[in-house]
C-alpha cells in the first residue's frame, strides 16, 4: 500500500477500506501497491499514538518467553523503551496491535523483498497447502526452486535446502572442512553467521586471533579454530595465512555487511579474498543469507563479479517461510549426504509450503525492472535522510545497493565494526523512537541494515525522508 502525501493529511492505511486508487509507480508488478486517501493529519495521528496494548502483550510475554521475545534483537533494548506488537503486514505497511501504521524498512529482516503478504504468493501457497503441508520425502517443489537458485547465483551448481540461516552457515562450514580436511576458518569482526557455536566469536581488539567465545555456553574448544580479522583489512588476512600455514580451510564473509550496520568492501578486499584462498588451498564462502536476491538477482556474487566457492542463502529465498540453503561446485556439494560423506539433515528442509513461497518470490524478482526499482528507491531514501541530518547538523554518514541501505551517526567512512562502534547510538535510539511515532519503522539498532521492497512507493520515500527531517531537527 502507498501512502499518499496530500498537503494536510497522509494515507497510512493497508486495509483498502478506503478510497483507493491502484497506481503503478515502476516496471515491476503493482500488486501490492495502492494508494488510499485518509482524513487523518499527521498531528491527529501523532496524538492518537498509543502503545498500551503492545506494552501489556509485551508485559505477558517477558512472563512467558526470555525477554519476550523469540530473537533478540525484537526487544528494542538497544533503543530503548518496549517492542510494538504485529498484528499484520501488507505491502510496504505493518500494523501494530494498537491499530498504528508503520511504513516498513525491515522487511521481517529482509525476506519481503516483494512486500508483505504478497497477494500471489497468498494464493500460491494456499494451493500447495491443500496438498499438505510437509511430506518428509522428495516433492517436485524442491526441483523448481533448486533450478532457480542454480541458475541465478553464479557459485551454485549444487545446493541443499535446509530450515535458517543459521544452519546453512553450520553445514556450510562443516563442509568447507570435510572438503579441504582444515579446521581452521577465518571469519571477520561484526559479521554474523547465525549462532552456531564456532560462529559465536566477537574477536573484539586484544582477542582479534585467540577466538574466544562471545557467548556462555559456548566451548573453548568450538572457538578454539575460529581465526578473525577486521572487514576490509586484507593485510590482517595475510598475516593469518602466514602463522596458520596450510591449516586454514575457509574464509567465510558477508560480502556486502549488515550485521554492523551496512558496510560495503572495497573491491581489492574481497578480490584479494578470492585470489589468497586460491593460493593457499582454502574455499572462500559468501554468507549471502542477507544479500542473496537482494543485491541483484544473483547476489553480491553477480553484483562484484567475484565467484566464491561456496555460498549461504536464507531469508529472500523462503519469500516470508523458514528456509535457507547452501550450494556451489558440484565437486564440493557431491561430498553432502548421501551422494557422500558429510552428515547433515532436516526433518522440515524442502518442505512444500517454503518452496512455494521461495519460488514465487524468485519469479516476481527475476521480472525486468525490479533492481532498477529498488535501487531508484532506496537511493532516494539514503540520500534524502543523509541530506535531512545535513540540513539539521547531525554528523551522519550511509549507503545502499540495490535494495539495501544503512546509516551510521558517525562521520564516516565505515570501514569495518570498530568504525561502526563510532556512531552515537543514544542519538540513533533517540532518532528510531522519534520515527516510530512519525509511523515508520527501521530495525531497532544502529547495527542492523535496512531493507525496501517492491512495494514501496516514491510516496512512502517521500514520507520517510520528510518525518526524518523532522524528527532530527528535534533530537
Ligand atoms: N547469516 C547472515 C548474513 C545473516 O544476516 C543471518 C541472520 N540475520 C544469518 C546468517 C542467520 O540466519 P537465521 O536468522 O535465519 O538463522
Amino acid at each position: 500500500m502507498a501512502a499518499t502525501l496530500t498537503g494536510s493529511g497522509i494515507a497510512l492505511g493497508f486495509s483498502c477500506s478506503a478510497k483507493i486508487s491502484k497506481k503503478a509507480t515502476s516496471s515491476s508488478s503493482s500488486s501490492n501497491r495502492c494508494c488510499i486517501k485518509m482524513s487523518v493529519s499527521v498531528e491527529e495521528k501523532k496524538k492518537n499514538f498509543t502503545l498500551q496494548k503492545s506494552e501489556e502483550a509485551f508485559s505477558a510475554a517477558k512472563n512467558l518467553m526470555p525477554g519476550g521475545v523469540n530473537s533478540p534483537v525484537r526487544a528494542f533494548k538497544s533503543v530503548g523503551g518496549q517492542p510494538v506488537v504485529i498484528d499484520s503486514a501488507k505491502g510496504s505497511r505493518m500494523r501494530d496491535i494498537d491499530g498504528n501504521e508503520y511504513i516498513d524498512y525491515v522487511g521481517s529482516w529482509g525476506p519481503a523483498i516483494i512486500g508483505h503478504a504478497d497477494d500471489e504468493v497468498l494464493a500460491a501457497l494456499a494451493e500447495t497447502m491443500k496438498k499438505g503441508t510437509s511430506f518428509g520425502a522428495p516433492c517436485l517443489l524442491e526441483n523448481v526452486l533448486a533450478e532457480m537458485v542454480i541458475s541465478a547465483v553464479p557459485s551454485i551448481e549444487m545446493v541443499r535446502f535446509v530450515n535458517s540461516g543459521t544452519e546453512a552457515c553450520m553445514g556450510v562450514l562443516r563442509l568447507a572442512r570435510a572438503f579441504t580436511g582444515k579446521e581452521k576458518f577465518i571469519k571477520f569482526e561484526g559479521c554474523y553467521h547465525g549462532h552456531a557455536n564456532s560462529f559465536l566469536v566477537k574477536a573484539g581488539s586484544g582477542v582479534a586471533t585467540l577466538g574466544l567465545p562471545d557467548s556462555p555456553g559456548v566451548p573453548k574448544s568450538a572457538t578454539s579454530d575460529t581465526l578473525t580479522a577486521p572487514y576490509n583489512d586484507l593485510a590482517a588476512v595475510k598475516k593469518l595465512f602466514e602463522a596458520n600455514k596450510g591449516e586454514i580451510a575457509a574464509i567465510i564473509l558477508e560480502p556486502v555487511v549488515g550485521n554492523s550496520g551496512f558496510i560495503t568492501p572495497k573491491p581489492e578486499f574481497i578480490e584479494g579474498l578470492r585470489r589468497i584462498t586460491k593460493d593457499n588451498g582454502a574455499l572462500l564462502i559468501f554468507d549471502e543469507v542477507m544479500t542473496g536476491f537482494r543485491l541483484a538477482y544473483g547476489g553480491a556474487q553477480e553484483y562484484f563479479g567475484i565467484t566464491p566457492d561456496l555460498t549461504t542463502l536464507g531469508k529472500i529465498i523462503g519469500g516470508g517461510l523458514p528456509v535457507g540453503a547452501y550450494g556451489g561446485r558440484r565437486d564440493i556439494m557431491e561430498m553432502v549426504a548421501p551422494a557422500g560423506p558429510m552428515y547433515q539433515a532436516g526433518t522440515l528442509s524442502g518442505n512444500p509450503l517454503a518452496m512455494t513461497a521461495g519460488i514465487h518470490t524468485l519469479k516476481r524478482l527475476s521480472q525486468p525492472g525490479t533492481y532498477e526499482y529498488l535501487d531508484k528507491i532506496t537511493k532516494e531514501l539514503t540520500n534524502g535522510i543523509l541530506e535531512a541530518g545535513k540540513k539539521t547538523g547531525h554528523a551522519m554518514c550511509g549507503g545502499y545497493i540495490s535494495g539495501m541501505f544503512g546509516f551510521f551517526f558517525t562521520e564516516g567512512p565505515v570501514y569495518d565494526f570498530s568504525d561502526a562502534k563510532k556512531s552515537d547510538t543514544e542519538k540513533f535510539g533517540k532518532f528510531f523512537r522519534g520515527m516510530l511515532e512519525e509511523g515508520v519503522y527501521f530495525a531497532p539498532s544502529q547495527f542492523e541494515a535496512g531493507f525496501t521492497s517492491l512495494a514501496h512507493t516514491p510516496e512512502d520515500i517521500q514520507f520517510t525522508i520528510a518525518a526524518a527531517e523532522k524528527v532530527l531537527s528535534r533530537i
